[in-house]
Parts: C-alpha cells; structure tokens; sequence
C-alpha cells in the first residue's frame, strides 16, 4: 500500500471526525427535545459511518479497513439506543449496497462494535462516560473485537493479515475513539453547562420558580402574542399574609419553608403555557396566556383556597398561612406590562385592605395608587 494514500486516508478521517463534531455541536444548539435530538445525531453517526465506509482503504487484496468501528461505538453514548440504532442502520445500509464478499461480515461486524458500544454506554452516561484515558482506552480497544474474526483465516495468511490489518486497524480505532470522544464529550459538557447557566440565572434558587428577569424576558413575549392573536392575557399577583410576623413568630428558616410551599401549591395549579415568577419577597406573580379576567379570579381562587384548606393543617403555633391576590387582564390595545402589574398591585393591595385571605379584580373605577414599580420600591428577592 503506498504511503502516500495511507496518509490521505488518515487525513481523511480526521476530517469526518471534524465533521462529525462540528455538527453535532449545531445538533446540541438547535435539537432541544431529547427524542428529536437522538435521532438527529444517529443521522449525524449514520452519515460519519457512511462517511467512513467510502474511505475505505485496501491494505492488501481483498482486505480493506476503515474508521466506521470509532463512530459506531461511540454512537451510544451520544444518541442513547435510537440513536444507535439509526447509525447503525445506516452504515449496514451502505455497506450492503457496497456488496462485494465480505458485504455480510462487514455488516455484522457493524452491528458488534454498535452492540459494545451500547453495553458501554449502558453503564455510563455521557457526563461519567468515556472521560477518563483509560475507559477510553478500553472502549477503543473494544472496538477492534469484531477483528476477532480474523482468528479464523488460514495460518499461512494469518501474518500477513495480522501485520497489514489487525494491527493499523487496533491503533486506528484506539486512537480514533481516544481522539473522537473527547472532543464530542467536551461539545456535550460545555451545552449542558450553558444550559444549566441559562437556567440557573432565571430561576429563583429558594422556590424554583422563574425569578423577576426570566419573567420579564418571558412575559414580554407572552404580551406580543397576545396582542398580534388579540387573545386575552390575565396576571395575577400573590402575597403571603402577615408574612413579617410569621417570619417574627416561627422564625425565618419556616418563613421559607412556608414560602417553597406556597410556590408548590401555585405551581400545581397551573397549565404548561403559564407563567409564574417569584416576583419580590414573599410575591408570586403569574401570567396566565389566553385566561380573561373570569377564569383568572377562578384559578385565584382556587390557589388561595387551597393554600387556606392545607394552610390550616400545618401546625404552627396558630399562625394560619394565607395568601391575597390582586388579578388583572389585558386585553388586545394596551398591553404593556407596566400597566398591567400596576392594576394587579392595586386590586393585592385593595385585597389586603378589605381584610387579606381573598381574591380581588382590578377595578377600573378604583383611584389609581402610586406604582411600586415606579416608585422604585419592588423588593426583588430572586
Ligand atoms: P401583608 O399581609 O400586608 O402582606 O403583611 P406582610 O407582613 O406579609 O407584609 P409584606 O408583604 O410587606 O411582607 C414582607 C415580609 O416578607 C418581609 C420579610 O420578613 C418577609 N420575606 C420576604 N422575603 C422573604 C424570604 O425570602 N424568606 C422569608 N422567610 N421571609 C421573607
Ligand atoms: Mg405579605
Ligand atoms: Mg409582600
């Protein structure tokens, strides 16, 4: 074989493995859903197999390797078991369509290194997967059982095969699996930590509900769709009552115990589409797309009952735990989130006044009271 294509060969895998890793960074970027995403980068496994099948190299008459074993065992730990299957499917495909003798081994030996690959990624997921140089070493090494095969030939072959096959093939795998997985890991490793990132710097790290800039980025979107389907928007604010003297009475840990538990019983009552934030303190606001103002009283209603009827069964040294609402709904012309939360803190705060432990509607009729957002006096505590 002469050196100057066993070079371009090895070249030319490099370039599938670049290829296969550049692309499945776009994978992670734009397939969100996990069975999509699966399937997405078992195509993307598929093609580096088909890839590395028209890259094949004839290292002596008849006897031609390649680097499909590196791309198909480390398809598992990437594309979980559809994605598998698909990279495996597809590389059979090709390989059948090739033909030529050893079209079926070639197949078998496909599915085998897919199998390991599986049984491998069985026991480690990708964040604990192939991390380490010595459990890649292994599942490179394990790549190259289907040569096993090879045990067969006649003895008079069986150096010749062993010197021109086995033993290129062993190192391609081995260091294609050493090379190709870390950099596939490390594309994984720096989505996921972007993701949480992404996630952490809008949650509230003591309810889990989205905290005041995730809301605000996420309601602005809501209002634009409610203005353009003029469909009804409705947001309704909570507040924990007397929550100063509990906090004084029980202590400031139960405060935030009771204020977890509030924000679980909100968040049991809502639909996929809704929003909800921990909004200031010991606030909670909501934004309910496609809710008028009636069915928002009545989800108000039932997250404050609900936080009364279970309220009053926590034995706390006979503080009942209650909540208020102040509800208000935008609709088509005007929604601009300003007015909307100052409607909903004029209705809480009429809540509070009338006695607290109800629900109250803004009322238009109702004398305007200075905005806490433009006095500048929301307390964010997310
Ligand atoms: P009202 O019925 O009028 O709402 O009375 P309130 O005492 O609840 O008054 P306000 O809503 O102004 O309560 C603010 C209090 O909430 C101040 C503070 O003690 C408590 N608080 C705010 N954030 C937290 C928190 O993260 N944990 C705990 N435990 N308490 C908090
Ligand atoms: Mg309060
Ligand atoms: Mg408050």
């Amino acid at each position: 074989m002469p050196a100057g294509e066993f070079l371009l060969s090895v070249c030319n895998s490099f370039g599938i493995f670049a290829l296969i890793a550049l692309l499945y960074g776009y994978v992670l970027r734009f397939v969100e859903r996990p069975p999509l995403r699966s399937v997405a980068t078992g195509v993307l496994f598929g093609v580096g197999g088909c890839l590395a099948l028209a890259n094949t190299l004839q290292v002596a008459p008849g006897l031609f390797t390649d680097v499909r074993a590196v791309i198909l065992v480390l398809a598992p730990f990437f594309g979980g078991v559809p994605g598998a299957v698909i990279a495996a499917a597809m590389t059979v495909t090709m390989r059948l369509l090739a033909g030529g003798d050893g079209a079926y081994a070639g197949a078998a030996s496909i599915v085998a290194v897919t199998l390991i690959g599986l049984l491998f990624a069985r026991f480690a997921r990708p964040d604990d997967g192939p991390t380490s140089p010595r459990s890649l070493l292994a599942l490179g090494l394990s790549a190259n059982i289907p040569l096993l095969c090879f045990l067969v030939v006649p003895i008079d072959e069986a150096a010749a095969i062993f010197l021109n096959v086995v033993i290129p093939l062993t190192l391609a795998n081995t260091l294609g699996v050493m090379i190709l997985g870390p950099v596939m890991l490390q594309a994984w490793q720096t989505h996921d930590r972007n993701t949480r990132l992404v996630v952490e710097a809008g949650t509230d790290p003591l309810t889990g509900l989205a905290n005041r800039r995730e809301f605000d980025r996420r309601v602005a979107a809501l209002l634009d769709e409610a203005r353009t389907a003029a469909r009804p928007l409705s947001v309704i604010l909570f507040d924990i009552d007397n929550f100063k003297r509990v906090n004084d009475t029980l202590g400031h840990a139960t405060g935030d115990t009771i204020l977890v538990w509030v924000a679980e019983v909100v968040r049991l009552h809502l639909r996929a589409d809704d929003l909800a934030a921990r909004f200031g303190g010991e606030e909670i606001m909501l934004a309910l797309p496609g809710t008028d103002d009636h069915a928002a009283l009545m989800i108000a209603e039932r997250i404050r009952s609900a936080v009364e009827r279970h309220g009053a069964l926590m034995e706390l040294q006979y503080e009942r735990i209650t909540i208020s609402a102040g509800v208000a709904t935008a609709r088509g012309g005007d929604t601009r989130f300003a007015r909307i939360f100052d409607q909903a803190d004029e209705a809480l705060y009429e809540a509070k006044r009338r006695g607290r432990n109800r629900v109250q509607a803004f009322d238009v009729a109702s004398t305007p009271r200075v905005s806490r957002l433009r006095r500048g006096t929301m307390a964010v505590g997310a």
